[in-house]
């Protein structure tokens, strides 16, 4: 930062400014994009600038990760070029045969990769990890070095404790890293908690908009494993571009904004929901009545997130039929950007996903909350 400091001021104002990211010839308010793909070698051979290759710096990038630390709390932050390069790339840096454990419950895309994960020579238990006695049982010392956990986790928003976890990693010298891509750093700080490694799909809420696949990794420390995850970027060209990048910085610049006004409209669909005849549980943490709402009320703060999903009491065609009629809200995969988004999300995980044929996930944008339940509402009429 140029002529601020991070010291003492609330996050909101970090994002904002972009830590005050300009230029400094011609003091811009806003940064330029970086595209450079080589720097110039001083004449004596060397690299004072620090910069020297695209494919592992990139000034945008710099910019956009140092956001992304001081959001998470973290030592340091990196962006890839998906949230999916973000998260391999932990697995693909351990540097022996590794026991890891992960969520039953997760983001399918990244499940499916890691029950493959013995192709890299690692095993996996996936385990209920909202159920401290599972994960406690499932540990083998001397092997397990990796606990994964996503919370709240796709599409049942279960809650798993992160302090209470971490505990169990640390206790069995293992790391614990947190996909907390839906709680955002805004309602949850998994470092503070006690993890190691917090990741996000920076292509759901940091973004914002729908408009830039991106993912970060931020962690507590710099560990050997931590070295290794920024070798493997470099290496493996996963770093993310830098265009990405500064569009991604300017969305972060309104994420409280943006996530508070989301996660408030969640709220108050998620309680009007589900009063409704033709559903049979609304799964949303801020409910009473969700298993994980407990824990949620401890690690989560002003807000429970902006995902929700449905139950029909009539089953999967129901739900399918409901999702058909919507106007506003727009049938369409991913979550976390500003137009309201509904899906069956067994058709598109397929045969073997743990989620429920009669769910319609939903993720909130910043529409007017009466336009999406009036949407809602004529959608359901639909859903016998
Ligand atoms: C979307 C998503 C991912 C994968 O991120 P991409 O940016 O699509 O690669 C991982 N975890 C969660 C929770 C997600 O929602």
């Amino acid at each position: 930062m140029d002529d601020q400091t991070t010291g003492g001021l609330k996050p909101c104002t970090l994002a904002a400014q972009a830590l005050g990211a300009g230029e400094p010839m011609t003091r811009s308010l806003v940064p330029p994009v970086h595209v450079s793909t080589t720097y110039i070698r001083d004449a004596d051979n060397g690299y004072r600038s620090g910069y020297v290759y695209g494919r592992t710096d990139n000034v945008s990038t710099q910019q956009a990760e140092a956001v992304i630390a001081a959001l998470e709390g973290a030592e340091e932050a990196i962006l890839f070029g998906s949230g999916m390069a973000a998260a391999t790339s932990v697995f693909l840096a351990l540097d022996k045969p590794t026991h890891i454990i992960a969520s039953q419950v997760m983001y399918w895309g990244f499940r499916s990769w890691l029950s493959e994960i013995a192709r890299y020579g690692h095993t996996i238990s996936f385990v209920e990890t909202s159920d401290l006695d599972a994960v406690q049982r499932a540990i083998r010392l001397g092997e397990t070095g990796l606990i994964w956990i996503e919370t709240p986790s796709n599409p049942l928003w279960t809650i798993t404790d992160i302090a209470a976890i971490a505990e169990i990693a640390h206790a069995s010298d293992a790391l614990l890293c947190v996909d907390s891509t839906v709680a955002t750093p805004v309602f949850t700080q998994p470092l503070a908690l006690g993890a190691d490694i917090v990741m996000h799909s920076a292509s759901k809420y940091l973004n914002g908009h729908s408009d830039v696949i991106a993912g970060a990794l931020a962690t507590a420390g710099r560990t050997k494993l931590w070295d290794r995850i920024n070798v493997v970027r470099g290496r493996h060209g996963a770093i993310l571009g830098p265009f990405e990048a500064w569009l991604l910085m300017r969305g972060m610049r309104t994420l409280h904004i943006r996530v508070k006004t989301q996660s408030a409209a969640a709220s108050i669909l998620a309680h009007r929901l589900s009063e409704h005849p033709a559903i049979e549980r609304v799964l949303y943490p801020g409910l009473n009545s969700h298993p994980g709402h407990d824990v949620a009320m401890r690690q989560m703060k002003d807000g429970f997130g902006a995902m929700l999903s449905l139950q029909f009491k009539a089953g999967e065609a129901a739900a399918i039929a409901a999702a058909g009629n919507v106007r506003l809200w727009k049938r369409a995969t991913s979550l976390g950007g500003v137009e309201s988004l509904i899906e069956h999300r067994s058709s598109i995980e397929g045969a073997g996903s743990p989620c429920p044929s009669d769910l319609l996930r939903l993720s909130v944008g910043l529409e007017d909350i009466d336009d999406l339940y009036a949407d809602l509402l004529r959608a359901l009429s639909h859903a016998g």
